[in-house]
């Protein structure tokens, strides 16, 4: 349904059996990394709101970003032992795939951390990176303040860290606990974060960001990001992310603005247009060595929550979808 928070018990997981034959053009896999990310709450409706979202149909298996390993093939270009991803992969243990639809991965570019190419190295870091390039109009020496929701999550720890790398002076995230707040500061470099869940946000930001905000890298939209556009300066931009605290209802995506807020943004001619990352793919090559080098520098940190098991999926995307992870929420299905 379009209103309702997705449960684990949304999902089940049931035993079948793969053909035993791999025709030609296809590989068999073994799936090692799913990715579970908030896009899929929109697939959890029949109307997903977006054109480049196929709704997941019931009682047919779920897909997503995922990592194997070629175990057959019968693809030209793989063999036995390469590690591929898609971001179709089915939500099965083994799997006969489309030879084609699969990228091969080169597991030295993240010094061995596979699962990074769903993350840091993957669309994840893709969204931040480009996001930022695209729509943020950050340059060096400029002096400006970004501000980062959902900034301890997948995206946001790496957009505030890319953001400081691209040239902002000032980088403050917004997050759901202390916990995540003091990761933020102390192991990611941003300046200051604040617990959204605790305290005054408008009056913790003024004082965080007194010359107020030039960039704004929005993840979850609401009244979080209706404090942050109040404090935002003339001819500053909003990096349109996502709208996270929107997902479990029938809104249209994205979600107008409150008319006080709107006049704001109008008056103060502070950008928000759209951001799809799947745009910009031309770029995606060139941006994934540029991740993958600041990975390999130690200038960008990246963090997991990782979750054992194809059982625990469902429990996985529900616990991501209540702030239960730091940094990319994967789920480990088979070593
Ligand atoms: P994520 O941030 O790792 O996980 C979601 C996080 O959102 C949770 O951990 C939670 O952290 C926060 N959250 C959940 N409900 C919230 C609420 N009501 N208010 C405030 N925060 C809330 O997920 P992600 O994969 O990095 O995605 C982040 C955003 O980027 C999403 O909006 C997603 O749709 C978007 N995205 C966009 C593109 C694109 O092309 N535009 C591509 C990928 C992702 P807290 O503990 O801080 O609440």
């Amino acid at each position: 349904g379009k209103n309702g928070v997705p449960v684990a018990e949304n999902f089940q997981l049931e035993q079948s059996t793969i053909a035993d034959t791999v025709q030609v053009g296809q590989v068999r896999v073994k799936t090692l990394y799913l990715s579970v990310d908030p896009y899929m709450r929109c697939r959890m409706n029949e109307d997903t709101g977006s054109d480049y979202l196929r709704p997941w149909q019931l009682a047919e298996v779920a897909d997503g970003g995922g990592i194997g390993v070629v175990e057959e093939s019968k693809h030209d270009n793989l063999a036995k032992g390469d590690f591929v991803t898609s971001f179709t992969w089915p939500w099965q243990t083994v799997a006969i795939l489309d030879g084609n639809l699969l990228q091969k991965l080169v597991p030295q570019l993240v010094n061995g951390r596979l699962s990074y190419f769903l993350g840091a190295a993957g669309i994840t870091g893709l969204t931040a990176l480009l996001g930022i390039r695209e729509k943020g109009h950050v340059a060096v020496g400029a002096n400006q303040t970004m501000v980062v929701s959902g900034a301890a999550g997948a995206c946001g720890s790496l957009a505030g860290q890319i953001g400081r790398l691209e040239g902002c002076s000032r980088v403050v995230g917004i997050a759901g606990t202390d916990e995540k707040c003091s990761i933020l500061v102390q192991e990611m470099g941003f300046d200051a974060a604040i617990n959204y869940k605790k305290g005054d946000v408008a009056k913790q930001l003024r004082e965080l960001c007194p010359g107020g905000v030039d960039v704004y890298f929005d993840n979850v939209g609401g009244d979080i990001s209706d404090t942050v556009i109040s404090q935002m300066n003339q001819n500053s931009h909003i990096i349109l992310c996502g709208q996270i605290s929107q997902y479990n209802k029938d809104v249209p995506y994205p979600p107008p603005l409150p008319p006080d807020i709107e006049k704001i943004q109008k008056e103060r001619n502070i950008t928000r247009e759209r951001f799809l990352v799947l745009n910009y793919m031309d770029k995606q090559e060139a941006s994934i060595l540029q991740l993958c080098q600041w990975i390999q520098e130690g200038k960008l940190k990246v963090r997991e929550t990782v979750v054992e098991g194809l059982a625990n999926i469902g429990a996985a995307f529900q616990s991501m979808m209540n702030g239960g992870n730091i940094g990319k929420q994967i789920v480990s299905v088979s070593k």
